[in-house]
């Protein structure tokens, strides 16, 4: 087979982001992303650090210019640096970023940002300490808000926070969010929660507050101007009157974005999923077990499974979690 540069699925939509996660473990256990109590996966399951950074390497030889590293925590994967390392000098990939709950940046904020990371998702719902602890039943408020202030130190191109917004959770706290972001001069998206996984905390239906909902209460203390930014994903944005801050608002539920879908994602095991909202998989850790150390088998399955990449995803709020994958097994 004649190995292509770039990966072209059958929709003629080109591929260039990889979100890739690293570890299912998490020190946190956030309400709408897992369980109580979990059981993880067991470590021959998971994708050495040597395996992840092959991965890499084949989708940047395959014409990717984005990674995003995620989890779990990834930050919580022992030698995690090293995969960043790795993969911060590989030529073509313009963009290594991260994904973290933020927990262990006041040590690794330095060492990611001389790996390569240039830009960073720090996830935080509230500024609350009670119901920080609550909606992730394990997090200290404290420290996360610590590594944010060692993100920023540390000069990272851009920040951005993440925030899961619950109907009668947190949803009072949106304005509290975004004048915090403009406080730190850093970004900030609101994501609607999605059905990945069983949960039983909460009823996901019920806690259902729509972007739309966050855009108008925003609206009642800030003047949003729209953003030419384009995205290829699921965001829109819009810049804050008279500060550097943007707002995005992360939809999954509409599906005017599927059209322009440029990425893939890898999970902890090496499932390459061509899709968030679908079951459509392939598995790379067989292959590159198959052949140890030899990119070209694991290139060739790459480029075949865009063949079987769907048009769209299938996401309903009101039919709970028919996608049995948990959030930190896909890498969010
Ligand atoms: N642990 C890291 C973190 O929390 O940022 C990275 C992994 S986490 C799965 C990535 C993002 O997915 C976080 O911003 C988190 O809030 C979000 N997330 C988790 N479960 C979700 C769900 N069911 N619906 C929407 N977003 C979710
Ligand atoms: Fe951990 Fe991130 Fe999931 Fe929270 S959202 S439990 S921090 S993986």
């Amino acid at each position: 087979m004649n190995i292509p540069s770039q990966l072209i699925d059958k929709f003629n939509r080109q591929i260039t982001y990889v979100r890739m996660s690293v570890t299912d473990r998490c020190d946190f256990r956030c309400v709408y992303c897992m369980g109580e109590k979990m059981t993880f996966l067991p470590r021959a399951q998971l994708l050495t650090l040597e395996e992840l950074e092959l991965v890499g390497c084949a989708f940047v030889e395959l014409g990717v210019t984005k990674i995003r590293l995620t989890g779990g925590e990834p930050l919580v994967r022992k030698n995690v640096l090293q995969l960043f390392q790795g993969l911060g000098q590989l030529v073509g990939l313009k963009e290594l970023v991260l994904t973290t709950n933020g927990s262990q940046l006041v040590k690794m904020a330095k060492p990611l940002f001389d790996a390569g990371v240039k830009r960073i998702n720090i996830s935080l719902d509230t500024l609350k300490p009670a119901r920080f602890q609550k909606m992730t039943r394990v997090g200290q408020l404290e420290n996360v808000l610590l590594g944010i202030d060692a993100a920023i130190k540390t000069g990272f191109e851009r920040i951005k926070l993440n925030a899961v917004i619950l109907k009668n959770r947190n949803h009072d706290e949106v304005t509290d969010l975004v004048q915090f972001a403009i406080d730190q001069g850093i970004d900030i998206s609101f994501i609607e929660e999605m059905p990945l996984g069983g949960i039983d905390e909460h009823d996901r239906a019920e806690a259902f507050y729509s972007s739309d909902q966050i855009r108008h209460d925003l609206e009642r203390s800030f003047t949003l101007i729209p953003s030419t930014e384009t995205t290829t994903g699921p965001s829109k944005y819009y810049r804050v009157a008279h500060t550097d801050t943007r707002v995005g608002f992360i939809s999954p539920h509409s599906h005017n974005f599927c059209e322009t879908c440029n990425r893939v994602r890898v999970t902890t095991e090496g499932r390459l999923l061509l899709c968030l909202g679908q079951e459509h998989s392939v598995d790379l850790r067989r292959v590159i077990r198959a052949h140890p150390g030899d990119i070209a088998p694991l290139k060739q399955t790459i480029v075949k499974a865009m063949a079987i990449k769907p048009k769209g995803h299938d996401f309903q709020s009101d039919r709970e979690s028919q996608i049995l994958r948990y959030m930190n097994v896909t890498g969010g």
